[in-house]
Order: C-alpha cells, then structure tokens, then sequence
C-alpha cells in the first residue's frame, strides 16, 4: 500500500470548519501518512449556490493551524468544468437528457427520449447489484436501479452534479483511498457505477463514523454546529483523535500531537 496511497480531504465551502469536518480531515491525514502516503486537499465548490465566499480560505488556514499539511497544489472544482464537461461527453448513450423533475427515485420516465424541453443529464443505472467493502464496515450492496434510479449528473440549473464531480476529481487526483463520513455511504454505489462507466479505477473506501451533536443530530452547518476554533486548539485535536479511536495522545501543540498520534 505505501508507495500508492493517495487520499484527499474534499470539503465543501459552506462554511467554517466544525467537528465532524475536523474529524474526517484527521482520519483521512491519519490514514494517509500512516500508509506512508500522500494526501490531498480539494475544495468542492462545485455547488456554488451552497458556497460561502472567503470559507474557502477559512478552511485551508484552519488546516494549516491544525498542523494537517496537504502535498501539491489545492485544486478548486469551479477551476474544472472543463474536465466535467469531457467526463460528460465520453459517456455518450450511456447518458441521456431528462425533462422530470427531481424524485427520490427516478422512474427512468426519459430514458427512450423526451419531447418535452431537457433539464438534466442522467446516468443509466442497471438492475444489478453493486458490491464494494468498506474497510471498516465490511460489504456492502446496492441495487441504484431499486434505490435512485438513473442519476443527476448535469442538474436543471447547469451545474455538474457532485457525483459527477468527485468521481472525475478522484480518478484525474488518482486518489486510492477515500476516507470521508459514514453520511456519504449512500453515494458510493453511485460513484463506483460511474468509475465503471468512466472506465476509471475504483479507490479504496473507508467511512468514518459521524460525529452528532448532542441532540443526536449530524452537525453540519444546517443544523448549526458551532465553527471549531480557527487558530489550531490542541483540546479539540485530541478530541477528534479521540473520537477515531485514538486516545490520550498529549502534546503542546497539534504538530506534536499528529506526530504522536502517527506513532501510535
Ligand atoms: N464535499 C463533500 C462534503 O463536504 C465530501 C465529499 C467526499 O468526501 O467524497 O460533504
């Protein structure tokens, strides 16, 4: 695994960092320099109507602050349409323009043509199942056919769908592990079928568990989990570590604390 590991942290510029970032970041940074790899940041704005202007920035001097040193050069995702776009035109028939709207699963209402005025792009998904092991939760299924149906990659208002994104990103990054919140396990599916139909390789997964708040509930900005402090807190770190299963790790800054928590 050493000399191929890549992995990439990807957040999306919604906003500050919070904890549950914080500890995808440390387990995909743990992960990587434990295999004696490389690790990436990509900031995924490709959403752009979710964006926060200046949260870019945000997050990356957070990062710095916390001691989680990324190799080459950050890439942004609204710098990329231009591979977007070839990924979109090499699928061909594989793909094909949708008028519905957006469902929680997809009919495949369009899939032998429309008359009506197009507004996204889907994928055809097959009536099979897709299977792939997680590292840390084992095997995994799932029939996209029974579950989402034919997928969004171009949506009504013109921007390229995550899915889309991240998996051109992955694969152009030549990332071998994904290690990211167990929130994203429902995509996964989707984006290996779409390694396939790219004729890209699959990476590794590993979906860390996710970090509630103490209502229960996923933090995220919508929910309103409280931004970590930007300046590098060494309490939090280990808080973090901690919840990835490392603990009591001491040290007076995160440099320290990182080293230790490598050599543990
Ligand atoms: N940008 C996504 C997020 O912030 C993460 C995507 C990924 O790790 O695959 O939730």
């Amino acid at each position: 695994m050493a000399e191929s590991y890549c992995g990439r942290f990807a957040p999306s510029p919604t906003g500050p960092l919070h904890f549950g970032s914080l500890v995808a970041a440390v387990g995909s940074w743990l992960d990587a320099r434990r295999a004696g790899g490389r690790w990436l940041v990509r900031i995924e704005d490709i959403d752009v109507l979710r964006c926060v202007p200046g949260a870019d920035g945000d997050i990356l001097r957070t990062l710095e602050a916390y001691a989680l040193d990324w190799d080459e050069e950050v890439v942004w995702q609204t710098r990329r349409h231009d591979l977007y776009r070839a990924a979109l035109e090499s699928l061909s028939s594989k793909v094909f323009p949708c008028s519905c709207a957006r469902k929680p699963r997809y009919d495949g209402a369009c899939r032998n043509g429309t008359n009506l005025p197009p507004r996204t792009i889907r994928l055809r998904v097959p009536d099979a199942l897709i299977r792939f092991e997680d590292r840390r939760l084992g095997a995994f299924e799932e029939n996209l056919e029974a579950t989402c149906g034919d997928f969004i990659l171009k949506r009504a208002d013109g921007l390229y769908a995550y899915q889309l994104a991240v998996v051109v990103d992955d694969a152009d990054q030549r990332i071998t592990d994904v290690v990211r919140g167990a929130d994203l396990l429902d995509s996964t599916a989707r984006q290996i079928w779409l390694q396939r139909q790219l004729g890209v390789p699959t990476p590794r997964y590993l979906h860390l568990p996710v970090a509630l708040g103490s209502g229960g509930e996923k933090l995220s900005k919508q929910t309103g989990a409280p931004p970590i402090p930007p300046h590098g807190d060494v309490a939090t770190l280990r808080k973090a570590l901690a919840f990835l299963g490392v603990q009591n790790i001491e040290g007076a800054t995160c440099r320290e604390i990182l080293a230790r928590a490598l050599a543990k």
